[in-house]
């Protein structure tokens, strides 16, 4: 009969180890290995390799492709004291992984000779539940979940797009929403301003969006700026926000935003809306192609649409803020491909979307060939649209 301290030192006699030294100097190389912890869940809580993937060891062979779908490809193995993975590396081989070496001594080994180490990010145990069906995507994951709870989001407007746009992202967890709305909440933007509620007619929209956003999701700060966006406070707002959410009503607005977070290099997702027609698209942190190369100028204000006379299906910015939130969030999470280049537009009447490839445009006046972003000048132009926001 075999004993288990025979086998493992048949074993050991064939399968390869690495010292924890080169192991550190194999993990900073171009060809770093693939690093899996095999550890049990308390275990690697306690702390972990940094860059390595937990996969506890009764889970190995089933996840293993998942994370590593090269065979060829180098993977080194580590348990609490180079034991258990010498058994996984025996496993790994079988399912025709070559490359897979165990690590001498496990993870205590490695803090022994002094190597960086890290506690391994986590979910309080109510956001492990919340979060779930999130965590439950290979593509979103606990850190993925972590980065959005760490991510901060601006919504400039708290109308028919901020709305929508604000509510996902504080129910998907971003963890801190920049609002900025001057006004107060009117009964005629109950029809589509789902934000707010009868009871909230003349309130700050700020404030009832502080109130909504946080009910849906107390892990979300909410940083109310009730002011309008100028080009005296347009840098200081948009500074400390990693993505910028335009659902301003307004021209004016969508340049100086445009303008500013090109100097910022921050991405803009743009959305707008007119009647039973929206668009959206995504202005990227690089800046092209940006909103000026779409609309160079400001159109005459005698061209402009008013708001108040156009009028606007209640729904419409339902469905462009919700857009515009699912692209908040694969920017984020660096999920995806984004609608950078591309204009959708939506025709509520017909059903339909359509998609315009947008060029940058080499001459344009803040993101074309020579243009020092750095020296953009941000332009206050007059206010097309007085009346109630869309
Ligand atoms: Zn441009």
């Amino acid at each position: 009969m075999v004993t288990f301290d025979t086998l493992l030192r048949e074993l050991r006699g064939k399968i390869p180890e690495i010292e924890p030294p080169a192991l550190d100097a194999a993990l900073h190389d171009a060809r770093r290995p693939a690093l899996i912890d095999v550890r049990e869940p308390d275990e690697h809580a306690q702390g972990m390799i940094p860059g390595a993937v937990h996969i506890p060891r009764g889970f190995l062979e089933q996840r293993i492709e998942r994370t590593v779908p090269d065979r060829e490809a180098p993977v080194v193995v580590y348990c609490a004291g180079g034991t258990r993975s010498v058994f996984a590396v025996r496993s790994l081989n079988e399912l025709g992984y070559h490359n897979v070496r165990s690590l001498v001594g496990g993870f205590t080994g490695w803090k022994r000779a002094g190597l960086p180490w890290e506690q391994p990010i986590s979910l309080r145990p109510d956001q492990e539940t919340r979060y779930s069906r999130h965590t439950l995507l290979p593509e979103v994951g606990v850190a993925g979940q972590v980065k959005l709870l760490a991510a901060k989001v601006l919504c400039i407007g708290a109308g028919g797009l901020g709305s929508p746009s604000s509510m996902y992202l504080a129910a998907a967890g971003i963890g801190t929403i920049g609002v900025i709305d001057d006004d107060v909440v009117d009964a005629s933007n109950l029809q589509r301003q789902i934000l707010h509620g009868t009871d909230r007619v003349g309130i700050a929209k700020v404030e009832s969006a502080e109130t909504t956003l946080r009910a849906l999701n107390p892990d979300v700060k909410v940083d109310k700026h009730r002011t309008r966006i100028t080009s005296d406070n347009a840098l200081a707002l948009i500074a400390p926000y990693d993505v910028i959410i335009d659902g301003a009503d307004n021209f004016a607005t969508r340049y100086l935003v445009n303008d500013a977070a090109l100097k910022l290099g921050k991405p803009v997702i743009h959305a707008s809306i007119f009647r039973f027609e929206g668009q959206v698209t995504v202005f990227p942190a690089n800046g092209s192609p940006c909103y000026r190369c779409l609309y160079p100028q400001p159109p005459p204000a005698e061209e402009a649409p008013s708001c108040a006379e156009a009028g606007v299906l209640g729904v419409l910015p339902g469905i462009m803020g919700v857009l515009q939130a699912t692209e908040a969030i694969k920017l984020v999470l660096g999920l995806g491909e984004t609608l950078a280049g591309r204009l959708v537009v939506y025709d509520a009447m017909k059903t339909r979307f359509r998609e315009l490839k947008l060029r940058r445009d080499p001459k344009c006046p803040t993101c074309g060939d020579g243009v020092d972003r750095r020296a953009i000048e941000l332009i206050d132009y007059e206010q097309f649209c007085a009346g109630p926001k869309h």
